[in-house]
C-alpha cells in the first residue's frame, strides 16, 4: 500500500452506523485506509480534531442555483462555491435553469462547463433541463455528463426555461427511461393556482376560472395571501401525476422541494408499491411556519411556499419513515432588489431563499430538538443526495475509496446569522439573526484544506463533474 500524505484523525469520527475514535489515512485525495486513532505513519502530515468537534463527511447539495452565465449577477461559480465550502459543502450539483443559455443543450452545456473552469472551490456537476421539444438532445446532454434532468410542470420563473405538459412528459419519458436517467421535477401544476382568482406573477392568465374571480381584494403583502395563492392541491395534483407516470413508464423521478404534507401518502405509497420514486425537502420548509412570517418579509418567499407549522411537522415526520429521502438548500438567490423588499408585494417578488452556506447548522438545529441523530443528518445532507446524483461510489461517506471530502464540525458550538458573515453574492436571508447551533471549522476537498475558520485557503480546486 502507498504510504499516506495525509492523516485526519478525530475521536468522533461519523460513520453510517456509529460515531467513533479513528485515522482516515489520505492518499492522493482518497481515503484509502481506516486505522486505529492512534496509527499514524512517520512523516506524514497530521490534522486532527478536538475533543467537542466531529469528522463529518462533505455535503453533498444536488439543488444548487448558480446562475451563470447569463445571470451572473445572480450568483455565480466563484460566489456560490466559497459560500458552499464555507458551509461544509464539498459538492454541489448546479440547475440547469436561470443560467442563460439554459442547460437544455450540449452547446448550453459546453458554455456553462466553460464560465465554470477555474472559478470553483469544491466539486461542481450539472443537471441537464427537459423543455418541449428538447428530448432529441436528452442523450447527447446525458452521454456529455449531466447527472439527470430537471422539468417544472409549471412557469419556471424565466421564460427561456419553459415547463413541460402531461404530453411533453410523454415525449421524453421513453427516452429518459431508455438512456436509464433521472426526472426531477418541479411539482406544482397550474391548475389549482389559477382557481385561486389571486394574480400571481407567471400563472397563466388565461384560465376562465380564474378571470371570474380577479376582480376580488387581494392584499399583497400579507403572507397569508402568497400561501393562499399557491395551495397543496397544485402540488398534490403534480404529484399525483408523476407518480402515474414514474408507474407507467417505468421511469424514475424525483420530487424536488416538496411542501405539501397533503401529498405525502400519495409518495409513502408510490414507494412502498416499489416505484422508482424519491423526494427531496428543504430547510426553510423544516425550519419556518406561514404563522410566523411577518407582512412584507418577502424573503421568506419561494415556490411551493413554506406552509403551516402543522405541515412542517408532517414533513419532519415523513423523514423519519423515509417517504422524504433528503434535505437540499435550493439556493436560489436574486439581486436583492427583485425581492421588493420595499414594497412588500408577495406576489410580485422573486420566489427563492439563499441558504447553501447555512444548510448544516439549520437541518441540525432543528433536527436535534426532535430528537434526530447526526446519522440522519449525515443521510439527510451527504450520503442520500450523493446516492441521488450517481456519486455513492466517491462521495457523501468516510469510507476507503471515497473522495477525501471532510468537514470539521462542531455541533453545539452556537453562532448567530449575520449576512455579513455569508458568502452568497446577495445577503438578503429569512435567517438573519438567528442563533444556530453548529460551526463549520475545517473543510476538505479531496484531502486539500479550502476553508479554515472563516478564511479560504488556496485558490479554486473544484473540479466539474462530468464523468
Ligand atoms: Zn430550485
Amino acid at each position: 500500500m502507498t504510504a499516506p500524505n495525509l492523516v485526519i484523525r478525530s475521536r468522533r469520527v461519523v460513520f453510517p452506523d456509529s460515531v467513533s475514535a479513528a485515522s482516515l489515512h489520505i492518499t492522493g485525495g482518497t481515503i484509502t485506509n481506516i486505522a486505529a486513532y492512534e496509527t499514524v505513519p512517520a512523516n506524514c502530515e497530521l490534522v486532527e480534531t478536538d475533543d467537542d468537534s466531529l469528522l463529518l463527511p462533505g455535503l453533498v447539495d444536488t439543488h444548487v442555483h448558480v446562475n451563470e452565465p447569463g445571470r451572473t449577477e445572480w450568483e455565480g461559480f466563484a460566489t456560490a462555491t466559497r459560500a458552499a465550502a464555507a458551509g461544509g459543502v464539498t459538492t454541489l450539483v448546479d440547475m440547469p435553469l436561470n443560467s442563460i443559455p439554459p442547460t437544455t443543450t450540449v452547446a448550453g452545456l459546453q458554455e456553462k462547463l466553460a464560465a465554470a473552469r477555474e472559478q470553483c472551490h469544491v466539486d461542481v456537476g450539472f443537471w441537464g433541463g427537459v423543455v418541449p421539444g428538447n428530448t432529441s438532445e436528452l442523450a447527447a446532454l446525458a452521454a456529455a455528463g449531466v447527472v439527470g434532468f430537471k422539468c417544472f410542470l409549471i412557469h419556471s420563473g424565466v421564460d427561456e426555461f419553459p415547463n413541460v405538459t402531461e404530453n411533453d412528459l410523454r415525449e421524453a419519458l421513453p427516452e429518459l427511461t431508455r438512456l436509464d436517467a433521472l426526472l426531477i421535477v418541479h411539482a406544482e401544476v397550474p391548475g389549482p393556482i389559477s382557481r385561486t382568482g389571486i394574480p400571481a406573477c407567471h400563472v397563466d392568465p388565461e384560465s376562465p376560472s380564474s378571470t371570474a374571480r380577479t376582480d376580488k381584494n387581494v392584499c399583497p403583502t400579507e403572507y397569508a395571501t402568497f400561501l393562499a395563492s399557491r395551495p397543496r392541491a397544485a402540488e398534490d395534483e403534480a404529484v399525483a401525476l408523476m407518480v402515474k407516470l414514474a408507474r407507467e413508464f417505468g421511469a424514475r423521478v424525483h420530487i424536488v422541494h416538496h411542501s405539501s404534507a397533503d401529498s405525502l401518502p400519495m409518495l409513502r405509497e408510490a414507494k412502498a408499491a416499489g416505484l422508482r420514486i424519491t423526494a427531496e425537502t428543504c430547510p426553510h420548509y423544516l425550519t419556518f411556519a406561514a404563522e410566523e412570517i411577518p407582512d412584507g418579509a418577502t424573503e421568506f418567499k419561494c415556490c411551493p411556499p413554506i406552509r403551516e407549522r402543522e405541515n412542517r411537522e408532517q414533513l419532519w415526520s415523513a423523514l423519519k419513515d423515509r417517504t422524504l429521502d433528503m434535505i437540499v438548500s435550493d439556493h436560489s438567490p436574486c439581486p436583492p432588489e427583485m425581492k421588493l423588499r420595499d414594497s412588500g408585494d408577495f406576489l410580485q417578488a422573486w420566489g427563492g431563499i439563499s441558504s447553501l452556506q447555512l444548510r448544516l447548522p439549520i437541518v441540525w438545529t432543528e433536527s436535534k430538538r426532535r430528537g434526530y441523530s447526526i446519522h440522519d443528518l449525515a443521510r439527510w445532507l451527504c450520503s442520500a443526495p450523493a446516492k441521488l446524483v450517481g456519486l455513492e461510489q466517491r462521495k457523501g461517506l468516510i469510507k476507503i475509496g471515497h473522495d477525501a471530502d471532510l468537514v470539521i464540525w462542531n455541533p453545539s458550538a452556537e453562532f448567530k446569522v449575520e449576512a455579513s458573515a455569508l458568502h452568497h453574492r446577495h445577503k438578503l436571508t429569512p435567517y438573519q439573526g438567528l442563533t444556530l447551533s453548529g460551526v463549520v471549522e475545517k473543510t476538505f476537498l479531496r484531502g486539500r484544506k479550502i476553508y479554515d475558520s472563516g478564511e479560504f485557503v488556496g485558490g479554486p480546486s473544484g473540479r466539474l463533474l462530468t464523468s
